[in-house]
């Protein structure tokens, strides 16, 4: 074992370029996957190969884990949790903030001391100088692998609650996946009409670039503000009856539209007509 030392698991696409990222930068690499044969091209550039979990565990002070979710990290941990005791496992699986909590339990149960992480880059940005991942957890674990954990991407740590990374990854990753789904939504109506995906790009890129109402309606969330003096609920329910008509005409799908209207037309109902956008979060809230 030496400082610059580390034992990783899992080696899908993103656990791949971590490795890469390890060698690339001198370490002395442990690796397990349940799949051994993923491991093959990484021992060709010096990374060793353990036999076991359990060889793979010993091998380091700090264990980074990454997996499809926590099923595979109990599938996986439970072949020796005996030798979790005095290791520090960095879980940069995605899950939920409740299962982040209980596994940081289930670790401490036995011995162990875990950090969790979302990692906000695709593959091959891992290593690169912007690459950024959300951590949290007990920070004194955090420091003394700071320089290790780094190697990877820079580190925004939020808090001593292990849940946390995981909080703020879905957050994002809800942004994330119904922003990027609208994109591809607009971009068939666009296809439908002749207009290429290259073509409409530049205008994408203005319509999303949503900053400045971020930035305006945050404060008012914040105040519980869903005054209707530059937006209102009625406005927008009309606006989404037009892209719905146009969507329809051009022979694409209406379920995203539809599906957003109809909170339109609950807040409505719920006597928000002239109020703000803001005011939805009375139907999204329970
Ligand atoms: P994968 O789903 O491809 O990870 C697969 C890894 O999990 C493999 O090592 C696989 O082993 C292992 N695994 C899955 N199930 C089991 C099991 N039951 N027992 C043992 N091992 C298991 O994900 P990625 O590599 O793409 O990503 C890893 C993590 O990083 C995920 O949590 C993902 O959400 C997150 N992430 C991924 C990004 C991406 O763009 N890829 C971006 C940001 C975060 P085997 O090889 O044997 O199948």
């Amino acid at each position: 074992m030496t400082a610059r030392s580390v034992t990783l698991i899992g080696l899908g696409p993103m656990g791949l370029a971590m490795a890469n990222a390890y060698l690339d930068n001198g370490y002395d690499l442990t690796v397990w996957n349940r799949t051994a044969g993923r491991a093959d091209d990484l021992v060709a550039r010096g990374a060793r190969r353990a036999d076991t979990v359990e060889d793979a565990l010993k091998a380091n002070d700090l264990v980074v884990m990454s997996l499809t979710d926590y099923d595979a990290f109990y599938a996986i941990l439970e072949q020796a949790p005996e030798a979790l005791a005095g290791r520090t496992v960095a879980n940069l699986t995605s899950d939920t903030p409740d299962r982040a909590r209980e596994a940081t339990e289930w670790v401490a149960a036995r011995g162990g001391v875990q950090l969790t992480a979302g990692v906000l880059v695709p593959p091959p940005g891992i290593g690169t100088p912007d690459a950024v991942s959300y951590y949290s957890g007990p920070k004194d674990a955090l420091e003394t692998h700071r320089e290790t954990l780094e190697v990877l991407t820079q580190i925004d740590y939020l808090g001593d609650d292990p849940g946390l990374a995981a909080l703020y990854y879905q957050i994002g990753i809800d942004m994330f996946w119904t922003g990027l789904v609208a994109y591809l939504h607009g971009q068939a109506i666009a296809k439908a009409n002749g207009i290429s995906a290259q073509q409409f790009l530049p205008h994408a890129v203005k319509t999303m670039d949503f900053r400045y109402f971020l930035e305006f309606y945050a404060p008012r969330l914040d105040a519980g503000n869903d005054e209707g003096d530059v937006d209102t609920l009625s406005m927008g329910a009309a606006s989404l009856e037009h892209v719905i008509h146009t969507a329809k005409s051009s022979g694409v799908d209406v379920s995203l539209p539809s599906a957003v209207l109809d909170l339109f037309h609950r807040a409505i109902a719920a006597g928000h007509g002239r109020d703000s956008l803001t005011s939805l979060t009375k139907v999204l809230t329970r």
